[in-house]
């Protein structure tokens, strides 16, 4: 049904998932960069369409709104939400009986930007296992955001400016919903104000927030792309303190890492436990992980699952996955 072609390819539809080089057709599970190419024809769900265009130009894409399957190329192929950005997409294929889940990058559980993830059964499934270690088990949610919501207070009542690092496509729409769902003003760096145009237009409310006019205001929360740092501050800004919201904060060495005054694990990456749970939904014969440490297979395999990486080396793909 698939095969490994420096990547995931389904054979009788010859559709690349998510490869970066160029291809004639591919699917685009959403429109991060290490996602998505520039590809002949990109199959993707309407919001990510709009999301690629915004960051490639114009370029052909075939829409696939969420649980509408699409016969094409010999398979049936339906898009589930997967809880990671606005568009984001799990991609069922169905080839007769046999059915393959792809996740794509996921987080189950509420979002205020993302629609909620869905999983449906599949007997092969391919995940993405970023957080495929269990020193990646992170805060509930609201605990972190709670902790986040507090800090900024805190600084902004001693007339410091909280800098937020967030990813400008998803983390920062994210973001900027919880400050201002908080009562809390936001100014949003222009890449990122640029994406959040796109959301609005998309439908998705993100609250009272401003393009970044090179100054401070007070009161105001500035949420910057990670590579607005400690040591590459905004311009224009007095007592500025970077916070970097990012599951890597789960691990205490993050803060130098992100090169901020504060790393909080606030993430759109499924946590250890998460991927555990996800399979359990998926409930499949096999599973093939992908942009995960390799010792995730182990784990899996140690608690029963039949795991291989997404390599094209993994003893069984071919006989599983043929
Ligand atoms: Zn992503």
């Amino acid at each position: 049904m698939w095969h490994y072609d420096r990547g995931l390819k389904l054979t009788k539809a010859d559709l690349a998932v998510d490869v970066r080089r160029r291809q004639p057709r591919a699917f685009v599970s959403h429109a991060h960069n290490d996602h998505m190419g520039r590809h002949e024809l990109a199959l993707c769900t309407p919001a990510t369409a709009r999301l690629y265009h915004h960051r490639l130009g114009p370029r052909p894409v075939l829409e696939m709104p969420y649980r509408e399957p699409l016969d094409w190329g010999g398979l049936r192929l339906t898009t589930y939400p997967a809880g990671h950005c606005l568009g984001s997409a799990m991609l069922l294929a169905e080839e007769g009986s046999q059915t393959l889940l792809y996740s794509g990058d996921f987080k189950l559980g509420p979002s205020l930007t993302a629609e909620a993830a869905e999983l449906p059964p599949a007997d092969i499934l391919v995940v993405e296992s970023t957080f495929g270690d269990p020193r990646y088990r992170l805060p509930p949610r609201d605990t972190v955001i709670a902790e986040f919501i507090d800090l900024v207070r805190r600084l902004l009542s001693r007339e410091c400016v909280p800098v937020i690092q967030a990813y400008a496509l998803g983390k920062a729409q994210e973001v900027t919903a919880i400050l201002t769902s908080a009562g809390l003003p936001v100014l949003q760096h222009a890449e990122v104000f640029a994406i959040s145009q796109v959301y609005e237009a998309c439908g998705v409310s993100l609250g009272g927030y401003r393009r970044y006019p090179g100054y401070a205001q007070p009161g105001h929360v500035i949420v910057v792309p990670p590579y607005v740092n400690r040591w590459r501050p905004l311009h224009g800004v007095e007592r500025q303190v970077t916070i970097a919201l990012t599951g890597w904060a789960a691990v205490a060495n993050t803060r130098r890492w992100s090169q901020s005054d504060y790393a909080l694990p606030l993430s759109d990456h499924a946590d250890y436990d998460q991927l555990f749970r996800a399979i359990a939904i998926v409930d499949p014969k096999v599973v093939y992980c992908t942009h995960g440490p390799p010792r995730f297979v182990e784990h899996l395999r140690r608690a029963g699952i039949d795991a291989y990486p997404l390599d094209g080396r993994a003893a069984g793909s071919r006989a599983v996955g043929a």
